[in-house]
């Protein structure tokens, strides 16, 4: 129930009404019995300060960022995290006592399935398949497991140098760039392979970024991850698991960022469960 002293968080986008968030975010909320809210809040490129500084004015505790402010949210912000900084982009924004803090929750969501595998990551060879904003931050998580080696796949050279550049001052492994013509050298050495482009994602659901007849070529043990979560699972990840991969999808990043951001809002521990839970029965998923 909504009263007078119901608290606010929410989601800013452009467009924002197929979020995933709210459905997530107020099922935790219920679950907890909290006196909070969390809504779609459209917001366009240009109305991004106003609605930032509007939000400061109504007391809104903190809300998410998504497509296309992630990047542009940062000069309205007083602090902001090494990771975010490390990855280029804000997903999570707070309100602190002196301004808005920033900080990127897709490194945490992406890593959460991948922690619970309790693997030796420092003989795993990384491989990302695509080199735009969601390959940043499953960089950074790579590097934060502490792979040997991260390899970066991408259909444009010029896209492929500048990506590989903006790492050079981070603590990252050793970071190559390939084309896509590589693959099938590097698919016999990759033991993580990430998905990072939205080839297979709704509606073009019979899309594949990698073969199946390439994908039987993966190395023993190996995982696959696909950051896409409608349809689930993916093709890709249906012939990862025929190869005999672990296969993880992208509903587990969601859930796991979706997570982090509403721990540091609440400042409690949340219902991991009941956040993927809802988010199932939402996509019509076996719960
Ligand atoms: P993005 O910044 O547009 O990057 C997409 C990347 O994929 C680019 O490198 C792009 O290459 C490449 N690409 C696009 N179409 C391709 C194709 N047909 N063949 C080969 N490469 C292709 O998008 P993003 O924000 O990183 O999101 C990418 C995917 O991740 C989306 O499906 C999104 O839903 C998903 N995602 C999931 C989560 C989660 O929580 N599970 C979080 C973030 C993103 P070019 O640069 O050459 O165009």
């Amino acid at each position: 129930m909504i009263t007078g002293k119901t608290k606010l968080l929410g989601v800013i986008g452009h467009p924002v009404e197929h979020s995933l968030s709210p459905v997530m975010h107020n099922a935790a909320i219920a679950h907890l019995g909290l006196d909070y809210v969390y809504l779609p809040l459209p917001v366009k490129p240009e109305d991004l300060p106003v609605a930032v500084a509007g939000f400061a004015a109504l007391g809104v505790v903190g809300f998410s960022v998504t497509i296309p402010h992630k990047q542009a949210i940062l000069p309205l912000l007083s602090e902001v995290s090494p990771v975010a900084k490390a990855v280029g982009a804000v997903n999570t924004v707070w309100h602190t006592g002196s301004g808005w803090a920033g900080t990127n929750t897709d490194v945490e969501g992406f890593l959460a399935p991948l922690l619970a595998c309790h693997r030796d990551w420092s003989q795993t060879s990384a491989l990302i398949l695509g080199a735009g904003g969601a390959a940043r931050a499953v960089v950074a998580g790579c590097a934060q497991l502490g792979v040997r080696d991260i390899g970066v796949v991408g259909r444009d050279r010029h896209k492929l140098e500048a990506f590989q550049r903006s790492w050079v001052s981070s603590p990252v492994p050793v970071l190559a760039t390939h084309t896509w013509e590589e693959l099938p050298q590097l698919i016999p050495q990759s033991s993580l392979l990430v998905n990072t482009t939205p080839v297979g994602m709704y509606p073009k659901v019979d899309e594949m970024p990698v073969s199946p007849a390439l994908m039987v070529a993966l190395p023993a043990g190996a995982i696959v991850y696909d950051l896409i979560y409608t349809p689930n699972p993916t093709e890709f990840l249906k012939a990862a698991r025929s190869a005999g991969a672990m296969a993880i999808d992208g509903l587990e990043m969601l859930v796991g960022q979706g997570a982090a951001a509403l721990q540091i809002w609440l400042q409690q521990p949340v219902p991991v469960g009941v956040m993927r839970q809802s988010l199932r029965q939402h996509l019509g998923l076996p719960t």
